[in-house]
């Protein structure tokens, strides 16, 4: 869409001293801001970007996004709500200061659902991001906004983004950008706002593979300020792009194809077919249980996500009104006046569903299903390496469209995505394409810390369809 000055060309002319770095970062400061105007990716664009820095670094000087749930030392930081506008974290995320220290510049704060509930980013607080290919259509969520200026910018770009059920997975499916979810982890969560805490993943958006797994090889390993953080040392994960995919073995489950739009289905198979003429074996298979992935997703986020914002009470972060009646009413003052209408849906639906008497019915269940949906992956990863489907089963829809669905219908759609979600595997989404002028997105999943198999697939997947 855009004429693309790519992420490794520009980092290789920035070592060698071919690309001037402040007429480079007065370009990008000067083009956010008409993207900002005609696309509305940012919550908050970093006024001092760039200011006094000189090139260092395997990111040296590169602009960064960071989604609006991961805190910024100095930078407002919302989650799209508005109980947390005006908030300014006095730390940087742990993915956050590695990108930093690694040179990456940050551009700014991107649009995203509040606190990441959501599909369309049409539930933030501050506008929801359009979808440069179609202005009146989504660009995906939750990470909506890191989708919308990762397809607008010509510049080089990475941003920085989070997933708890398909955030990542559905605007880069949605903006026809790549999309790389980590293993849960892999990344530190240190600094990143709560949504589902054992769901959780920071990752990344951006315009090529290669991008993700340089980005991925920056933000990730180890982080002792983190208790789920995996213990492993950091990997360079561009050593995976191009490497080839003979012999890897592709399993194509039919339940993930039910429901799908035409349009989708023959441009996620087209890249299959792709991947077999590239040496891959590809099979089809069965994932029975695909169908209680979207009930227990949302029963086990909502339950978290209701215990997680109870700690936004209008008194240490974000949003304060007078204090004129006792702490319950004041609080829930507050909580009436600022959070938006699904996030209340969540609170009511998620503490109903942890209450005595229900705990068993819902939370348990789910979590035991749960527990099923690893099993099944897991045997299935027993026979192949990779498992392809629809990164999203429909194309981005219009705003007006997405006006008349019922919240039912809207979770449906993160039917493709939740199952690996609840599982913690990696996924990543890559561009397969258009259909009717808008992309598709193959979403290909592995077992826990394979990203590996999933960079070397994506990169071929990409070279079919440049
Ligand atoms: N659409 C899903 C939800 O609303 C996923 C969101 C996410 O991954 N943050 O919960």
């Amino acid at each position: 869409m855009v004429s693309l000055i790519r992420v490794k060309t520009f980092l290789e002319d920035i070592r060698e001293g071919r690309t001037d770095p402040e007429e480079f970062l007065s370009g990008v400061r000067e083009k956010s801001a008409s993207i900002q105007e005609r696309y509305s990716p940012f919550i908050t664009i970093n006024p001092d970007f760039g200011s006094g820095k000189a090139a260092s670094g395997p990111l040296g000087c590169l602009p960064i996004s960071v989604k609006d749930c991961l805190c910024t030392a100095g930078l407002r930081t919302t989650a799209g709500s508005r109980i947390l506008d005006g908030y300014v974290p006095p730390f940087d995320a742990t993915a956050v200061s590695k990108a930093k220290a690694a040179g990456g510049l940050i551009l700014g704060k991107t649009a995203q659902d509040e606190f990441g509930f959501g599909t369309f980013s049409t539930n933030c607080a501050y506008g929801a991001p359009k979808n440069p290919h179609d202005a009146e259509r989504t660009c995906g969520g939750s990470s909506g906004g890191a989708g919308c200026l990762t397809a607008a910018a010509d510049f080089p770009h990475i941003a920085i983004a989070e997933s708890t059920g398909g955030s990542i997975t559905a605007p880069a499916a949605f903006t026809g950008t790549v999309g790389l979810t980590p293993t849960y982890g892999r990344v530190s969560r240190y600094g990143l706002i709560d949504y589902s805490n054992s769901m959780d993943k920071v990752g990344v958006i951006s315009k090529e593979v290669y991008d993700s797994a340089l980005m991925l090889s920056v933000i990730g390993g180890y982080d002792p300020l983190d208790s789920t953080s995996h213990r492993a040392d950091g990997e360079d994960f561009t050593k995976y792009v191009g490497k080839g995919v003979r012999g890897l073995k592709v399993g194509v489950p039919k339940e993930y194809f039910e429901g799908a739009a035409p349009g989708v289905e023959k441009q996620v198979m087209d890249a299959v077919h792709g991947l077999e003429s590239a040496g891959a074996i590809v099979t089809e298979m069965s994932l029975t249980f695909t169908k209680y992935a979207v009930p227990a997703y949302y029963i086990i986020a909502m339950g978290e996500a209701s215990t997680n914002l109870a700690k936004y009470c209008g008194m240490r972060y974000g949003a304060q009104e007078k204090v004129e009646a006792e702490f319950s009413e004041y609080f829930s003052k507050v909580r009436t006046h600022n959070f938006g209408e699904e996030a209340k849906r969540r609170i009511i639906l998620g503490t109903y569903m942890r209450a005595a008497g229900f705990r068993d019915e819902y939370y348990m269940k789910a979590l035991r299903v749960r527990s099923l949906l690893i099993k099944e992956f897991k045997a299935a990863f027993g026979h192949v390496d990779v498992i392809a489907a629809p990164s999203m089963p429909i194309l981005p829809p219009r705003f007006d469209e997405i006006k008349g669905m019922s919240p039912m219908e809207a979770y449906d759609l993160d039917r493709t995505t939740t199952a690996p979600n609840l599982c913690g595997f990696p996924t990543i989404s890559v561009p397969a394409g258009m259909s009717d002028g808008l992309p598709v997105g193959l979403q290909l999943i592995a077992d826990h810390f394979e990203e590996g198999k999933l960079i070397s697939a994506a990169s071929s997947v990409e070279g079919d369809f440049d």
